[in-house]
């Protein structure tokens, strides 16, 4: 698999952020939305769906070229018909994962383990985004999931979740069982 940082084999600078897929190509679903950078192409609106107001003005901005507006969108105001980048994708899968968790049952029958053992080491064959999906395969053969139960499988799942986050040099969530809990299932006491 090609280095997803190194510049793809006609050497053009890729642009920052940007990742490359297993075929030494540009892949979109590895790369956050506001580094897929289309400065030289104009947006258009999909399915003779205009964009919202709010979006007309970046849209009409990143037509013009400017590109400051085109590598630096709002994510919140990404028009509804873009598919996913990597950033909503894993937003998506660990909101899937983590509530799945939290309403695991206390004492799973062993027709429920054998379903989750399996729903978790399908993510590093299925994960669309190759690379994150290969260091989920080596995370997950070092640490082999715990389905015994919804309070080992949400810790668990929560480390995996503070590998990626150390990895991507963000904040590592406190994994007890009460602040997980409280973010999939509980909301906060007051
Ligand atoms: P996210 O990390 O998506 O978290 C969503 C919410 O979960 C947070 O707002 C927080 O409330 C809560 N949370 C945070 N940490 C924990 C935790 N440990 N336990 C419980 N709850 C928590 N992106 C890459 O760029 N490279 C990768 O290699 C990569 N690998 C990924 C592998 C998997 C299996 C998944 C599902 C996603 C991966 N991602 C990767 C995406 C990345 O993890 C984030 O989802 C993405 O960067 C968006 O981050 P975020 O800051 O919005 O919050």
């Amino acid at each position: 698999m090609p280095d997803p940082t190194s510049s793809p084999s006609d050497n053009k600078p890729l642009p920052p952020g940007m990742v490359l897929g297993p075929d030494g190509k540009p892949c979109k679903i590895c790369t956050a939305f506001r580094n897929w950078t289309p400065a030289d192409k104009p947006k258009r609106a999909q399915n003779g769906k205009q964009p919202a107001p709010g979006i007309a003005a970046t849209m009409a901005a990143m037509a013009a070229g400017s590109s400051a507006v085109a590598r630096q969108p709002d994510p919140d105001t990404r028009p509804e018909y873009c598919p996913p980048d990597v950033e909503q994708l894993g937003r998506a899968t660990w909101t899937f994962l983590h509530t799945t968790a939290a309403y695991y049952p206390e004492k799973p029958t062993s027709n429920q383990r054998v379903n989750m053992l399996t729903l978790l080491r399908s993510l590093p064959v299925l994960y669309p985004c190759s690379h994150c999906a290969s260091h989920l395969d080596t995370n997950i053969k070092e640490n082999p999931p715990d389905v015994s139960g919804r309070v080992a499988l949400s810790r668990w799942l929560c480390e995996r979740h503070n590998d990626v986050n150390s990895r991507l040099g963000k904040l590592r969530f406190d994994c007890s069982i009460e602040k997980t809990d409280e973010r999939w299932k509980n909301g906060p006491s007051d």
